[in-house]
């Protein structure tokens, strides 16, 4: 019964009863479109042991306030300057919004406007509708990257943005990061780079791609430890290269023990910190490399096999996302589907999307490899 009722139940009932909802959810071994993943054992150990936390009244818990900035230190690390600043995020949306929050607060613009790419992730449009600004849609080239003419195009007085993707959703492409950091410098203009999915990904692949704080023209950084991160969810993170971003965003917090706060939610789960602490001292660059050649090995995999039946990817992957041309799309994805597969669709051009998350096996790849093959022919 949905309700509360007036006297409790044994804690075995209400688990029993939470078994039988947790049943129904999808396991993660069939599923080739979620860029979450199982988290990583430690992760999941680290998250019980802060389970109270809340990092939204940070006076109150010291000790995971100052874990919080080692995974920021670890994080830009990674990126290119281990001097950034930021905070641990609910995902990559909340990172996005409040990346753009920070660049629209520090200008004062009575219509502001960003330009991002066409294949830019939902979230940016969410923005548009949360911060009122002029969210410009930039065309792609023929790889799916941002068009840098088009870009400076729609620059002008009022934008107080520009956005590079390093690992768009939909195809697993990298924005020409470099040549946007040269125009944001030129133009004096924010460059905020999105890399929920890549931030894990791009710096353990084989091709070196510039995308980060690397970049003098880079301002700020979404980098998802619950992506490729493989950290309990929801575990975001939001870097700045420059403290003044941060502090556009303060709010006065009276009757709590800190005297403002930056972030878009009040109270904040400090287990992710915790966690995503916990993953990246385990694993170590060596350690997530491997996760990531994993994931390559995978993806070159699908795509040998897909060749040998007939199926062409619409790009060559750059990282562990595969966009296939199947025909018929939407009549493959339902014929997967009931197969038990679960997979997503692009939109433009319309193909069968495919991740390639840490979760999945070779042995379910070849399983599904030879079901996608029965159904193109
Ligand atoms: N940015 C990119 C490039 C993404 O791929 C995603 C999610 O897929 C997001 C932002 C949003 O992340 P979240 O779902 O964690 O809010």
């Amino acid at each position: 019964m949905p309700h509360m009722r007036e006297e409790g139940e044994s804690e075995k009932n209400v688990l029993d009863r939470l078994d039988s909802y947790h049943v129904r959810d999808i396991p993660y071994d069939k599923v080739l479109n979620s860029m979450c993943t199982h988290p990583h054992h430690i992760a999941i150990k680290a998250h019980e042991q802060f389970i109270e936390t809340n990092m939204g009244d940070g006076g109150l818990f010291p000790g995971t306030y100052d874990l919080e900035q080692e995974v920021i230190t670890m994080l830009g690390q990674l990126l290119g300057n281990s001097d950034v600043c930021g905070y641990i995020t609910t995902g990559g949306t909340e990172s996005n919004i409040q990346a753009i929050h920070a660049a629209r607060n520090s200008r004062k613009s009575k219509k502001p406007n960003i330009v991002v790419s066409g294949s830019a992730h939902f979230s940016f449009d969410k923005i548009a509708d949360l911060l009122n600004i002029d969210v410009r849609k930039a065309e792609q080239d023929d790889q799916f990257k941002i068009d840098l003419n088009d870009v400076e195009s729609k620059i002008d007085n009022n934008t107080v943005a520009l956005v590079g993707i390093a690992g768009t959703t939909e195809f697993g492409q990298i924005d020409p990061i470099r040549e946007l950091s040269d125009l944001a410098i030129e133009k004096d203009i924010f460059l905020h780079v999105d890399a929920a999915f890549g931030a894990f990904v791009i710096p353990f692949l084989d091709m070196e791609y510039e995308f980060d704080f690397n970049l003098p023209g880079v301002s700020s950084i979404t980098a998802d430890p619950h992506k490729m991160g493989l950290c309990t969810i929801p575990a975001g993170g939001l870097l700045f290269k420059d403290q003044y971003y941060l502090e556009v965003l303060q709010t006065k917090t009276p009757y709590l023990t800190i005297d403002s706060q930056y972030s878009l939610t009040g109270t904040r789960c400090g287990a992710v910190t915790a966690a995503a602490y916990a993953v990246m001292k385990h694993l170590g660059q060596d350690g997530y490399r491997q996760y990531v050649q994993y994931c390559m090995k995978l993806t070159r995999r699908i795509i040998e096999r897909t060749r040998e039946f007939g199926v062409e990817p619409v790009i060559e992957p750059v990282m562990n996302i595969v966009v296939l041309d199947v025909g018929d799309t939407d009549v493959v994805k339902k014929a997967l589907e009931k197969k038990g597969w679960y997979t997503s669709v692009t939109r433009n051009p319309k193909a069968l999307r495919l991740v390639i998350m840490p979760h999945l096996t070779e042995t379910k790849v070849e399983e599904f490899l030879y079901d996608l093959e029965k159904i193109c022919k």
